[in-house]
């Protein structure tokens, strides 16, 4: 640890994940030692844990708007993703293999779609505009008369833009077609109500919410029949096998009704820190681009590109700082390509390769912003003395 008295440990990488809250883990703890039993037993410890596996499916379904017979909960929002798409693909295999979704999905879509793809399922992805907005037009289009499912993402996990989803969706319900949203981004950060965004399939993820890793959701419209996608069990009305998680799914429930109850509370706090980082950057370091839509955002997200420099450079001199934040590319899976979403919103690679994503959440300080600010000033300005491309700009070489 940097004994230097200016060292701060700051956290701005909330969109990876939060801390679970004090209240949440509190309300988990029973589960794993006194109340331990197996929800699926019948004997008086099972009944003890299905009783808080229903009260908790109870208050999620409440908290969305959703009836608690249509919530399943799983091990998190990439495998709520994957039962969405292939669950629809499988079961309505016999109508059409035609799927679309949009250019800037999470991995989890995406892998999901290639998947597919291999099996002779036909994928439209949709584009985005420079702000990473899709276009219902552009939906209206791609639908068939083979189209199965849509899937477009409630909010966009790097640069936070929030799509028309609801928009999307009643285009999609026109052509007599399934709707399913990535929500794992907005939940407790933007209000989310299943019915008023009329969607047939939601997921979403507790440790977003600052409930515990390893245990989401996947809402599932009543009438709706997507197939199986976890097999071996009978739990979650014998849709997903597997032994509850039932203090993570009591702790989910927790987190999810403090994100409902304090949301308008804490987007304000966590907006007004985003927004005034966002204008000092702005003011403070010349050559950076903002990405994303202003407006249509999450109070959290704030993604730049820096020109001239390396996001990773960028990320590991922040990180020597204290600062935890997070780089648009894929470098951490072993690829050195820049982000798919900010190459989608018409960025050049370079431009892609120097974003960075600041996420804020509620612990955060105004203390916090401008000890970063401070760090960034110093840190850009050493990364472009030693930067070829910023030599060749000074240069009149090349334009940004
Ligand atoms: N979808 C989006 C938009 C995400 O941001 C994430 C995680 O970052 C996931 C899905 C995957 O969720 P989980 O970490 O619960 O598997």
């Amino acid at each position: 640890m940097n004994k230097n008295s200016n060292y701060r440990q700051v956290y701005l990488d909330h969109s990876a994940t939060t801390p679970v809250d004090e209240r949440v883990l509190n309300e988990m703890l029973p589960y794993f030692s006194d109340k331990f039993g197996n929800a699926n037993s019948i004997h008086g410890f099972g009944s003890e844990a299905a009783l808080a596996v229903d009260t908790a499916r109870r208050k999620i379904a409440k908290l969305i708007d959703a009836k608690h017979t249509e919530i399943y909960f799983t091990s998190g929002g990439t495998e709520a993703d994957n039962w969405a798409l292939k669950g629809v693909a499988f079961a309505r295999r016999d109508r059409g293999k035609h799927i679309i979704t949009s250019s800037i999905e999470h991995a989890a879509i995406m892998a999901s779609c290639k998947q597919l793809e291999a099996q002779g399922y036909e994928l439209t992805y949709l584009s985005v505009n420079e702000k990473g907005l899709v276009s219902p037009a552009e939906l209206k289009k791609a639908l068939r008369s083979d189209t199965i499912l849509v899937s477009v993402m409630l909010a966009n996990n790097e640069v936070g833009t929030v799509q028309p989803v609801k928009e999307l969706c009643e285009i999609t319900h026109e052509a007599g077609v399934l709707f399913h949203t990535d929500a794992v981004q907005a939940m407790g950060s933007i209000p989310v109500s299943v019915k008023d965004l009329g969607v047939d399939m939601l997921t979403f993820s507790a440790h977003k919410f600052y409930g515990p890793k390893g245990v989401g959701a996947l809402y599932i419209k009543g009438g709706v029949k997507p197939d199986k996608f976890v097999v071996g069990g009978h739990q979650e009305r014998t849709m997903r096998g597997g032994t509850t998680n039932v203090p993570c799914v009591a702790g989910m429930a927790k987190a999810l009704e403090l994100a409902v109850e304090n949301l308008d509370e804490n987007a304000k706090h966590i907006k007004s820190l985003r927004d005034y980082f966002v204008s000092e950057v702005e003011k403070k370091i010349p050559h950076v681009i903002y990405n994303g839509d202003r407006e249509k955002r999450l109070p959290q997200n704030a993604n730049f590109s820096f020109e001239f420099i390396e996001g990773e450079s960028l990320l590991l001199n922040l990180d020597l700082c204290g600062i935890a934040c997070s780089s648009g590319s894929a470098c951490s899976s072993g690829s050195l390509e820049p982000s798919h979403v900010l190459l989608a919103m018409g960025l050049k690679h370079e431009t892609a390769h120097g974003s960075i994503r600041f996420t804020f959440g509620k612990g955060n300080t105004k203390e916090d912003v401008d000890y970063t600010v401070e760090k960034l000033i110093e840190i850009v300005g050493k990364l472009r003395a030693i930067s070829p491309l910023f030599a060749e700009f000074k240069e009149g070489i090349i334009n940004v």
